[in-house]
């Protein structure tokens, strides 16, 4: 798998698509590397959680500095488990980094081409997503549980990049970051019904003895989405890591019965020398 990790004793912090730094930097963060205290030890990106407000501004600042960028070029999406994506241009930086200034609005995407820009995403099992247009360099994030994923909200990520960016699908590189995985993720029939409904049982599988019991695949789903609209198989990257199997090293909401932190998919185009 095309990708890098770096981390120390203690374990990974980040891991980053092998995508040419020079074009697109991108990370995921893991749990390390930060200054909050338990339960949302150490690297926790997430206000609303009930974190310390300054232990989370150091902690942003770390990561935006992980793709070579700073707190204040921060942009964020409000995440409401929609499909909304938010076209980001240059005045809208900063938005959503600190309490006092709000994310953007009713949406879970957000897409940029304006070098120096720092995307970010929050999750902790959701699924984190970056997106890099090599041809228009174009770039993109977007956060997908279960409710974004049935509203395919990958193919609106590539439908937005689109009509704004000309981008085509076959130009498009996509990542997975950590999220839970099948192995963990028991669902019932009020989230099965509408992923069979919208990509059919590859993504479940029937637990054995628990009737109305399924384990699904959000990144199957996914990645199905994207190879319909257009992206070439080779194009899109899973990171392979679930969240629940490893919550001493990544934030996992349903391992930690909700009291966590979260972990980030940052992307930034960088600015030009
Ligand atoms: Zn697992």
């Amino acid at each position: 798998m095309l990708t890098k990790w770096t981390g120390s004793a203690g374990g990974p912090i980040w891991i980053r698509p092998a995508w040419p730094e020079n074009e697109v930097r991108a990370a995921f963060s893991f749990r390390k590397g930060g200054v909050s205290e338990a339960p949302f030890a150490s690297l926790n990106v997430g206000f609303h959680v009930g974190d310390k407000p300054e232990c989370v501004i150091e902690n942003r600042r770390r990561c935006a500095a992980a793709v070579g960028g700073q707190l204040e070029d921060m942009v964020v999406p409000e995440q409401v488990h929609g499909t909304g994506v938010a076209v980001v241009t240059r005045d809208d930086r900063g938005r959503g980094s600190v309490p006092d200034t709000p994310p953007i609005p009713d949406v879970d995407g957000v897409i940029t081409n304006v070098p120096g820009l720092t995307l970010m995403v929050m999750a902790a099992d959701c699924v984190p997503l970056l997106f890099y247009d090599r041809a228009h360099r174009a770039i993109g994030a977007a956060h997908s549980g279960w409710r974004g994923t049935v509203g395919h909200i990958a193919r609106e990520m590539l439908t937005r990049m689109q009509m704004t960016y000309e981008t085509q699908p076959q130009d498009v590189e996509v990542w997975l970051g950590p999220s839970i995985r099948q192995c963990c993720y028991e669902v019932d029939d009020r989230v099965a019904d509408p992923v069979r409904a919208g990509f059919g049982t590859a993504p479940l599988l029937t637990r054995f003895g628990k009737p109305g019991k399924y384990l699904l695949s959000l990144q199957t789903c996914i990645q199905a989405d994207l190879r319909q609209a257009g992206v070439p198989e080779s194009q899109i990257h899973d990171t392979g890591v679930c969240t629940a199997c490893h919550p001493e090293a990544l934030f996992s909401h349903r391992a930690e019965h909700g009291k966590t932190g979260r972990l980030l998919g940052v992307i930034r185009l960088p600015s030009p020398s």
